[in-house]
């Protein structure tokens, strides 16, 4: 299907306005498919012709202004529309099919209960695949839904629902909304219902999951609410969509969609395993996201995707100031500078970089491929350097402004430039053109001079001649354990920090608070000091940068990955929970863990990790968060196989839960060490029949080392069209694991030969995702990038391929020039 070009949807939004859809859907039709009816009324300004998006397994009926059309019209998702009158109904009636990759309407069977569940994702341009539509932002519309389901359902959407016959709903006719924000969640989903302010509240989930969200509800609707509280107050518009509701469905591809009154949340944040502190701060954060884009994003919505960054980036802002204001979890922005911030900085220094405002793409799918943490981290930081900058007082007010002009409407960037403008009488589009229109990452170092300055160099990472402007803290840390800290503005490349330093032995750190996007360096006498200091700084967010200057430092080659090491050894231990987590954690750009086979390649590293979680473990008080984050992360890094199988046999240690979690956590480490097998695997399986259960199986599988079993699991990567997209993840991300070299090295050439030509039996996010989890990572190798250059010279490779490709082969270059520097 062509993706839909920003001239396409500027001719269409110039030549028509929707007035109005009505949509009918029949879920009653069997396992496959559904059928759904679309009217939609709307204007022709010029009569010109025009065309429809509609993407069903059969088009049967087609009537524009009553007159039937050709259904042997449609091509590649369109159907052109001539003969237009100023007034137009167009009624559609087609059969669609349910989807099984997160996009359209998703179907998952829970294996529990054999009991299906549905959602919509209408993401573009996947509209298409469940009602007839002019599928772009800026052609908005109120929406009146219909839905026929089996009796026993329960059915939630846009507006509100009501059951008028049984397994008849209407839902209340919505306010204008983009086609991207419709959906729908139907099946037998269990409930949990509150208020707030007048909002009717409801959570949903799969009924296998109902004691686990019934646990939560509480935690759940107390961040809710005191989020409605703080945005009513910040905004001044109250919240405009009638009911809201949060859905934790199955298979979801995103942390969560902020459709307008219904919210569908990926039901992984439906803890069924006890919860680190960590995650619940993050599922709090990702709530508060999800509402902020109700003003902004939903009520004023971007005009075109190249704007889509901006919706990301105001919620990825307000997500983390609301949640750390209004919330118990209040050291998010910790989260956020320890582990959201590598995300984003990994991707600003990408060849596939690009300034936070988009880079011109000319279709939809090309700029839904820069939808990444460039968008959402950069973006944030950015809005916090526009703060600092003209103050939360004029910040504000700009926002108000914006929400005020363009409600129900669309705006862009130029927009909410103008508003800011006018609410602090300050150079907004300049400051807008350093920070929003230019790519790369500035470096901030500071170096002690002998006459008691310091200094703090400022190295432009823009590709352009930009002169970035950064708001932020300096603060010194004496040897004594005293501190001093001061605004500072750096606005040229040498700034001198307006602190004393007369003592050699301190320690000065440039944006303590983390206010700005930089990459912090240290030299090299603060990095051999940085273990002492971590123990020392008693603020942690401070402490979150300095973990973050380190972590660039290992990624750039210019740390040695011992060293780094043997800071983790030095000051994890006395670090908080958080911070251990994220540290030593899974996450492939903050992580320790995450970072093995790669910057961490030799069994030693390994060892010493395990041997650190291990210290962590034996000190942590029984059954607490620490001893949860320290047990997890001994059973992903130890190669003792004895112990971990006598942890399955009842010798776990006291205090920690032994439930299917912690079981198959077990499990997939063991097959990874070839400790275990398909017997064990099988045992298991017939013990936790869960949706969870399952994916674990498929995880346990592919981490199997033996060509067999590898040779299974590459087939159904690269060939099973039927996997839904949590099973196809499933396999994907165990299939290349750090150790295993030897038995996956023919399929590191396959990739590159294979893998792009899954675009035949998949599309859209599954594609992309796929190829990036798949990637053959830990083949550090200049042969690996040679076959990953060949690769991106063909010029027909998809465009999510592609970019996989590309970002993992920058990634593995700067591991390269690690061990370049440092050997391993
Ligand atoms: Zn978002």
């Amino acid at each position: 299907m062509p993706s839909l070009t920003v001239n396409e949807a500027r001719t269409r939004a110039a030549s028509i306005a929707v007035t109005s859809y009505d949509v009918e859907l029949d879920l009653t039709r069997g396992d496959q498919n559904f059928h759904s009816r679309t009217t939609i009324e709307f204007r022709s300004r010029d009569h010109q012709e025009t065309f429809l998006d509609i993407a069903p397994a059969e088009l049967s009926n087609v009537r524009l202004n009553k007159q039937p059309m050709d259904v042997a019209g449609l091509r590649d998702g369109r159907l052109a529309l001539r003969d237009l009158q100023d007034d137009n109904v167009l009624e559609v009636e087609a059969l669609m099919a349910y989807s099984h990759d997160g996009e359209g309407l998703h179907r998952a069977v829970d294996p529990e209960d054999g009991q299906a569940y549905l959602y919509a994702m209408a993401f573009l341009p996947a509209a298409a695949r469940i009602f007839a539509c002019f599928d772009q932002p800026d052609l908005k519309a109120p929406y009146r839904l219909t839905v026929r389901a089996p009796e026993e359902w329960l059915v939630l959407g846009n507006g509100a629902a009501t059951q008028v016959e049984p397994g008849l709903w209407t839902l209340a006719e919505t306010k204008p909304l983009s086609t991207y924000f419709v959906t729908l969640v139907a099946g037998p989903y269990h409930s949990v219902r509150s208020e707030h302010d007048g909002i009717p509240l409801g959570l949903h989930c799969r009924q296998s999951l109902a004691p686990h969200l019934d646990k939560d509800a509480d935690e759940l609707f107390t961040v809710t609410a005191a989020c409605f509280d703080e945005y009513h107050r910040l905004f001044g518009i109250r919240y405009p969509f009638g009911e809201y509701h949060q859905a934790f469905v199955p298979e979801f591809n995103a942390g969560a969609m902020e459709n307008p009154g219904c919210v569908t949340f990926s039901d992984e944040l439906v803890f069924k395993a006890p919860a680190t502190d960590h995650l619940r701060a993050i599922r709090a954060m990702v709530v508060a996201h999800e509402m902020a884009h109700q003003w902004f994003g939903d009520l004023v919505t971007m005009q075109w995707w190249d704007d889509l960054w901006l919706n990301e980036s105001f919620a990825e802002y307000m997500g983390y100031r609301v949640t750390s204001q209004v919330t118990a979890f209040t050291d998010v922005q910790v989260e956020f500078a320890l582990a959201r911030k590598a995300w984003g900085m990994a991707a600003d220094q990408r060849t596939s970089t690009h300034p936070v405002a988009g880079n011109g793409a000319r279709d939809a799918k090309e700029a839904l491929t820069n939808f990444d943490g460039i968008s959402y981290t950069k973006g944030a930081a950015s809005l916090r350097q526009l703060n600092a900058y003209i103050g939360d007082e004029a910040f504000l007010a700009g926002v108000v402004d914006h929400l005020h002009r363009h409600s129900y409407g669309n705006a862009t960037l130029t927009d909410l430039v103008q508003s800011w403008e006018r609410a602090s009488g300050k150079n907004v589009p300049g400051w807008a053109d350093a920070w929003l229109r230019t790519s790369g990452v500035d470096t901030l170092a500071c170096h002690l001079r002998g006459n008691g300055q310091a200094v703090i160099t400022r190295h432009n990472g823009s590709p352009g001649d930009v002169s970035r402007p950064h708001a932020l803290t300096v603060t010194r840390y004496d040897a004594d354990g005293g501190s001093a800290s001061a605004p500072l503005r750096i606005t040229e490349s040498q700034t001198v920090v307006p602190l004393s330093v007369n003592d050699t032995s301190s320690f000065v750190l440039p944006d303590s608070a983390d206010q700005t996007w930089a990459k912090i360096t240290l030299d090299a006498q603060s990095t051999d000091r940085a273990p002492q200091m971590l123990r020392t700084i008693s603020d942690p967010l401070a402490r979150a940068v300095v973990w973050g200057a380190l972590r660039e430092a290992l990624h750039d080659g210019a740390l040695d990955p011992e060293a780094y090491l043997t800071t983790l050894e030095q000051a994890l231990p006395t670090e908080t929970d958080l911070a251990v987590d994220v540290v030593l954690g899974e996450a492939p750009y903050s992580g320790a863990l995450g970072a093995l086979g790669r910057y961490f390649p030799a069994p030693s590293h390994r060892d010493r990790l395990a041997d650190l979680a291990d210290a962590v473990l034996a000190a942590a008080q029984l059954g607490s968060n620490r001893q949860l984050i320290a047990v997890r992360a001994v059973i992903d890094l130890t190669r003792d196989a004895e112990r971990l199988h006598g942890w399955l046999d009842g010798a776990a240690p006291t205090g920690v839960p032994v439930d299917a979690d912690f079981r198959w956590r077990v499990l997939i480490a063991l097959c990874a060490q070839g400790a275990t097998g398909d017997a064990d695997i099988e045992a298991e399986t017939a013990r936790d029949k869960s949706a969870e259960g399952a994916l674990h199986a498929l995880r346990c599988r592919a981490s199997i080392p033996t060509a067999a079993a590898k040779g299974r699991v590459w087939e159904s990567l690269t060939t099973d069209a039927a996997l839904s997209n949590y099973e196809l993840y499933a396999l994907a991300e165990r299939f290349f694991l750090p150790e295993q070299a030897d038995i996956t090295a023919e399929f590191v050439d396959r990739y590159f030969a294979e893998m792009p030509a899954t675009v035949r039996i998949r599309t859209g996010e599954l594609v992309q995702r796929t190829a990036s989890l798949v990637y053959p990572r830990y083949a550090v190798s200049d042969a690996t990038v040679a076959l990953a250059e060949r690769c991106l010279g063909q010029a027909d490779l998809d465009t999510g391929v592609r970019r996989s490709v590309s970002d993992r082969t920058d990634d593995l270059r700067r591991v390269l020039s690690s061990r370049a520097n440092f050997g391993g």
